[in-house]
């Protein structure tokens, strides 16, 4: 059985969201420690090969965007603009790297079946 009594266990290592798992990652926006699985984060790809890692709170502000009289309202959709707009650049690049390689299948193709005449 869990030992919910102790205020402190929460200031363990714990996985801010789950309180179970121990801290990998922080959340990128709140700081709270993550441990990373997917029930407990959200993780963005982001360039250089980093990850943009969000917690569940975070990511359920961010999808409250909406909310009026929030503050820093504009700040989370920049935010989330940001990220999606990272997310299209990246998905675009694979894209266009796929497409290459295709291309370059091709052209392979055709060259060596011209020789072969
Ligand atoms: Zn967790
Ligand atoms: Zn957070």
């Amino acid at each position: 059985m869990y030992n919910h009594h102790s205020i402190f266990s929460k200031q363990e290592d714990r996985c801010n969201e789950c309180d179970e798992k121990s801290i990998k990652e922080c959340c990128n926006k709140c700081g709270e420690g993550l441990c990373l699985r997917e029930s407990c984060c959200q993780i963005f790809p982001h360039y250089n090969r980093e990850l943009y890692i969000l917690c569940n709170e975070c990511v359920t502000i961010i999808e409250q965007k909406l909310r009026p009289t929030t503050v820093d309202k504009c700040d989370l959709r920049l935010l989330k603009q940001k990220i999606s707009k990272r997310m299209e650049a990246k998905v675009k690049k694979l894209e266009e790297v796929s497409e290459r390689v295709r291309e370059q299948k091709q052209d392979n193709h055709k060259s060596k079946s011209n020789s072969n005449n």
